[in-house]
């Protein structure tokens, strides 16, 4: 290292050698001095989401008696938060049993099983649910049905959404489903809005207005509230969309549904989009119109368009689990929860996130990639020494809290997962110790060289049976440590 030292740098860097500060409670002190120095504030680093990022301004005591320092990270993002327009509102309507089982290659759910994810979303705190689209059949008027009847009869947060294409044959289903069920159900009734569309329904702007119209009133008279979905709005010309809008909120719909339909958009265009529908409404007197967010991810923009959108004037955004739905899928709910919550944007436990994935890839028979974030297997799995290597040393000065953000952008203990070592060829003695120690195993360094040198020549990371025979193989005392094996198979 050379003798440069940035004006404001984090304390401990300050610090003559590491080693001159013996303790933790040191570097606090040493900052604080830093910091009354340098004049620099450190409200730029106070929010929830630096609080759950691990950069909370101010001395930190954790639950396990460790102090760390408060400049832990430097976080751009919190910059970029202040200097941008922030997100105040957030609804989320969870569009998993609806457009996520558009899915081609997803199962539609046992009904029962509907019910069970209909009780996960409201767990998380998911505000409404599409419960599906009653003019599919008879089959899906029935898990509607049913759907509603829990929400009622459990009482559930959650409240009840289903979708209808603008023709009283789809809506005049939800309209019955609602009066039986004595469910409040929100209309969301969509109409394609694209120049592609139209032409290739060979529609006319007259039609598509009284199609509107007619869907609407329809909706609004029979006592539901109505949103106005315009399929394809990121490609559909803003004529037309102001008309279509105009003959909506008039007729009483209470929201507007910007679809980005078939992942065409980037964040430019939907910020563009919501600026303009933002500047429309205003003209209009209608500012009380509340705007969604509906976006897929054939471009993999479906995440940063919500988060876009969001700050660009939409209050309610939509998403399914796991981003399952047609093609390569919707945003995914799990993704924006998790983004919402670093973001400081959503005040609730997520906790529950695992078992809202999991149950969502049982129930529809579709696995969750390794390499999903957040929930994927490998999502917070250590291979690289490198890595293992900082993770260890952060455990050992910071405890868990450190541990769990030295190589996470998404702290793991948000969600309630734990850091884990795996063992590869790009491991190193760190990855093999912490292995054994998660397993409560004894090492001894006969053991580690051996798992070292099969890591080393394998071609893939190892698995717990292969490393539990090199353990057992090794052991000094076999009995013990096939005791300890058996220890660590229960725990798991
Ligand atoms: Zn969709």
């Amino acid at each position: 290292m050379s003798g440069y030292k940035p004006e404001g740098a984090p304390a401990y860097l300050l610090a003559e050698s590491r080693e001159s500060l013996t303790s933790a409670s040191d570097v606090l002190a040493d900052i604080a001095l830093s910091t009354a120095s340098s004049g620099t504030s450190p409200d730029v680093l106070v929010d929830r989401g630096a609080i759950a990022n691990g950069t909370s301004g101010g001395d930190d005591m954790r639950d396990d008696g460790r102090a760390l320092p408060n400049d832990f990270v430097y976080d751009w993002n919190l910059r970029g938060l202040a200097n941008a327009k922030p997100i105040r509102t957030v609804q989320l309507l969870d569009e998993t049993l609806r457009d996520g089982l558009q899915s081609a290659s997803v199962r539609d759910p046992a009904v029962a099983d509907k019910l069970k994810l209909l009780r996960l979303m409201d767990l998380l705190g998911i505000d409404v649910a599409d419960l599906g689209l009653p003019a599919a059949g008879a089959r899906q008027v029935a898990d509607v049905t049913a759907l509603c009847e829990v929400i009622r009869d459990e009482g559930l947060a959650v409240r009840a959404s289903a979708a209808a294409r603008t023709l009283p044959a789809d809506i005049q289903p939800v309209i019955d489903i609602s009066r039986a069920t004595g469910v409040p159900i929100e209309l969301l009734t969509f109409l394609g809005a694209s120049p592609i569309r139209t032409w290739a329904e060979g529609w006319t702007l007259d039609k598509m207005r009284r199609l509107v119209r007619t869907a609407v009133s329809m909706g609004v008279n029979a006592g539901l509230k109505v949103s106005f979905v315009t399929e394809d709005t990121v490609r559909a010309h803003p004529t037309v969309l102001e008309d279509l809008f105009r003959v909506a909120i008039d007729e009483g719909a209470e929201r507007l549904v910007i679809c980005d339909t078939v992942g065409h958009a980037t964040p430019e265009g939907v910020y563009e989009l919501f600026e303009w529908t933002s500047e429309l409404l205003h003209k209009l007197g209608a500012t009380h119109i509340g705007l969604d967010f509906h976006g897929h991810n054939d471009r993999g923009l479906a995440l940063v368009n919500s988060l876009v959108a969001l700050k660009a004037g939409a209050s309610r955004v939509h998403g399914t689990a796991l981003g399952i739905g047609e093609r390569v899928g919707n945003c995914a709910m799990d993704q924006l929860l998790v983004n919402l919550a670093l973001h400081g944007a959503l005040d609730r436990d997520i906790s529950s996130l695992k078992m809202y994935c999991a149950a969502v890839s049982q129930a529809t028979a579709h696995t969750i990639p390794t390499n999903y974030p957040i929930v994927g297997q490998d999502a917070f799995r250590h291979a690289s020494g490198v890595h293992a290597s900082a993770i260890v040393k952060a455990l050992s000065r910071g405890g868990e809290h450190a541990a769990n953000r030295m190589y996470s952008g998404v702290p793991s203990d948000l969600i309630g997962r734990d850091q884990i070592f795996a063992i590869g060829p790009m491991s190193g003695e760190s990855n093999i110790m912490a292995w054994l120690a998660a397993n409560g195993i004894a090492s001894n360094p006969a053991m580690v060289a051996e798992i070292r040198r099969a890591a080393k020549a394998s071609d893939h990371t190892l698995g717990d049976e292969e490393l539990e025979r090199i353990v057992e193989r090794c052991s000094d005392d076999d009995a013990s440590a096939r005791a300890s094996l058996t220890r660590a198979a229960g725990a798991a």
